[in-house]
């Protein structure tokens, strides 16, 4: 195996360099893409996303294993597989093999994700009295985030079947609970028998597995992995049921006909439907608005989620976010049980869900603003919430500066500030003016001094930006004077959730944008992209594939332009479809002329901060994202300068909950792509999901309308 090249970070194994500097890099160089050659799927450690590396060494593209057994479930026992890249025909029987190069790398950036080194380093140490409450608390932490991921799961899978994972992950949270319950009840119990039972059930004893999943946590991290993935296939099903459908029905087709059935116009009828439905009433909650909470640890993020939660007493609330102890390694969701009114219109509500975000450790500072695993603009990308809440409880640092900057410039969402614990500060100030404590003076010596003391608390927290919430930790006051206080005054918390459930509406509508557009892009890279190359495959090549120049101009008559077209589906019809919404794409994105006169191109311009519903997508490229939670990633004048002309893969995976938008190039960069037989099949379902996003943009203006002159 040759050389491994990581030009943009330690933890990000893709080739990212400019095509045009390829060239210049040694022959002995060894260029690995994150996405797969056939899906564009990003790679994981799920069984389905283990990469497998074309046994031709000059070719050595990778697939998903996903595609790879279904090319081999449509191939039957007769047919060879042949590598849809450099058309190698395999040996019977034989597919591509798994790159281990690329599946450590996937393990290491796994326990960067999962916080496995902190573990590791609590399994291996000589503990004492007081430290334990330490790998208690880590117990606890990850029993939680498993707790967690399965109720968001059965929260989509209601009507759906339950999977093995969910009673399996049942299992290892009570053994993990009966650890953590053993050592609370019983603290000079032999901790290291606690330590050995912790390890043993966080990782695989598998004698059969290769290196990487013998290690510490890997059977949390498969587990928790294979439920990301499982949420995000069961959002999609829900939120989409009849794109989903007809992505079922194509996909079994593929093995049983000769005829290319996929059809863009059932496609996009499919997704029209599935929009429509998102504003009827009973299936309002599947998409939700997400708002995340982030800020420092103990600054009081627990007690905003929990009132934005509408939690009134914390006694009752047994799933309270409060009860956490510390930190998470991964984000928390919370359901809002009741939708946010929009202030103007309490008609128009908004279902929500709430993210808890890993605190960050004010000592801990996020190294140059740098979008490395683990660190917080990390957490912050990786939430994919649209509406984020910064919770401080002092001056604002310099560091807190930069992730409004990040959340505001880079991924276009918004960035509501709220400053929290605000009663002691006013507690004080009342002592200073008054000289009184606040509960033992009179009503009207409070009255006297109130208005001129939030005066001086505005004047104190104001920023020419933004709009400073103040609010206070109602639940359990710091003092007796507090909790006298905070009977009358509450603040702002009161307009912070209106203006939350002013925003939400929209910010739900983006969310439906990035999930419509993210189903849009997987139904076309796996029946359209990948479905076309497997039926040419199938059907039409046979042994006759020899005969043909491999990267010649001569194509067959089923790889020629029309022939696709039709295949496809992209009839007048279609074209006029497209035309009555006036959709506009940024000038030069196009990749063929198909399309071009279906839309307008217009000149590219910079997006203003808050941007329109297409700046969900137009955001938020990087290109040294990690793997794994990349869902899709588009074609834009952004991104192509970003990678100096190296063509962008317009991809779709299915690894988190919710969208986050990054940029990376798949293997079909490397080549002029033109002279490759599959060319042009490959650059018109680029150019059919960029023009979705203007679609969908529009159907959502069109529905969301609808549902205001309704309420
Ligand atoms: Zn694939
Ligand atoms: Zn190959
Ligand atoms: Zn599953």
């Amino acid at each position: 195996m040759g050389n491994f090249t990581a030009k943009n970070s330690r933890h990000d194994p893709a080739e990212i360099e400019p095509a045009s500097n390829r060239r210049r890099t040694s022959s002995n160089t060894k260029h690995m893409y994150n996405s797969c050659t056939m899906c564009l799927c990003s790679f994981g450690i799920q069984e389905e996303r283990i990469p497998l590396e074309c046994i031709n060494s000059k070719c050595a593209r990778l697939y998903c294993s996903q595609c790879v057994k279904f090319v081999q479930m449509h191939n039957g026992t007769t047919k060879r597989f042949r590598c849809m890249y450099c058309l190698l025909e395999y040996p019977l029987q034989k597919i591509p093999e798994e790159n281990q190069t690329l599946i450590k790398q996937l393990w290491n950036s796994m326990s960067i994700k999962y916080g496995i080194r902190y573990t590791s380093h609590l399994l291996n140490k000589q503990l004492t009295e007081n430290n334990m409450i330490d790998l208690w608390c880590d117990i606890e932490c990850r029993r939680r985030h498993l707790i967690n991921l399965i109720s968001t799961l059965e929260r989509f899978s209601r009507w759906a079947q339950i999977h093995q994972i969910t009673n399996d992950t049942h299992i290892m949270a009570e053994k993990l609970l009966d650890i953590a319950t053993r050592m609370k009840e019983n603290p000079t119990e032999n901790m290291h028998r606690c330590q050995s039972e912790y390890k043993e059930v966080i990782s695989m004893s598998d004698q059969n597995n290769n290196q990487e999943s013998n290690e510490i946590g890997s059977c949390y991290i498969r587990t928790c992995e294979h439920l990301l993935g499982d949420i995000s296939d069961t959002e999609f099903y829900r939120a989409f049921t009849n794109t989903h459908a007809k992505m079922i029905e194509w996909n079994s087709a593929l093995a049983s006909s000769d005829q290319f059935q996929p059809q863009v116009a059932d496609l996009f009828t499919a997704i029209e439907t599935d929009l429509e439905e998102q504003w009827v009433n009973h299936r309002h909650g599947i998409v939700r608005a997400k708002i995340g909470i982030i800020g420092y640890t103990c600054v009081g993020k627990s007690t905003i989620l929990n009132r934005l939660l509408g939690i009134e007493d914390l006694a009752n609330e047994i799933s309270s976010p409060v009860r956490s102890i510390k930190s998470t390694y991964y984000q928390l969701q919370f359901d809002r049980k009741e939708p946010l009114k929009s202030p103007n219109n309490l008609l128009k509500t908004t279902a929500v869900t709430l993210v808890d975000i890993q605190g960050h450790d004010k000592d801990v500072p996020t190294v140059d603003n740098q979008i490395t695993p683990g660190n917080y603009l990390d957490e912050i990308r990786k939430a994919d919430c649209d509406i984020y809440v910064l919770v401080f409880d002092e001056k604002l640092r310099y560091e807190q500066h930069g992730w409004i900057t990040y959340i505001e410039e880079t991924l276009k969402r918004q960035c509501i500030l709220v400053r929290s614990k605000i009663d002691i500060d006013f507690l004080a100030k009342y002592r200073e003016r008054s000289g009184l404590f606040y509960g033992s003076s009179t009503v009207a010596e409070r009255n006297y001094h109130t208005s001129a003391i939030l005066e001086q608390l505005r004047f104190d927290n104001q920023m020419e930006s933004h709009r400073i919430y103040l609010t206070a930790a109602d639940f359990m006051p710091a003092s007796s004077d507090a909790e006298t206080l905070l009977k009358t005054l509450s603040f702002d918390m009161k307009i912070l959730i209106d203006e939350l459930g002013h925003l939400a509406c929209d910010a739900r509508n983006r969310r439906i944008h990035s999930l419509a557009v993210r189903a849009i892009a997987r139904v076309i890279n796996v029946c359209f992209r990948r479905g076309y190359v497997l039926n040419v495959f199938n059907y039409k090549i046979g042994a006759g594939l020899a005969a043909i120049v491999p990267f010649g101009d001569q194509l067959p008559r089923y790889l020629a332009r029309d022939h696709i077209r039709q295949a496809f589906g992209i009839t007048k019809d279609f074209r006029q479809y497209l035309v009555q919404f006036r959709l506009s794409i940024d000038d030069g994105c196009l990749q063929t002329s198909t399309l071009e006169n279906c839309v307008t191109a217009t000149m590219m311009k910079t997006r203003g901060k808050n941007g329109s519903l297409g700046a969900a997508v137009g955001g938020a490229f990087m290109a040294g994202a990690p793997f794994s939670d990349d869902i899709i990633r588009v074609a834009a004048p952004t991104a192509v300068a970003l990678t100096g002309g190296a063509r962008i893969a317009l991809t779709a995976s299915t690894a988190v909950v919710g969208v986050v938008i990054s940029a990376a190039v798949c293997a079909w960069s490397a080549v002029n792509s033109g002279k490759h037989i599959f060319s042009y099949v490959n650059r018109l379902c680029d150019d059919l999901i960029l023009v979705s996003n203007p679609l969908v943009t529009a159907l959502i203006d069109i529905n969301s309308r609808k549902d205001d002159q309704a309420s």
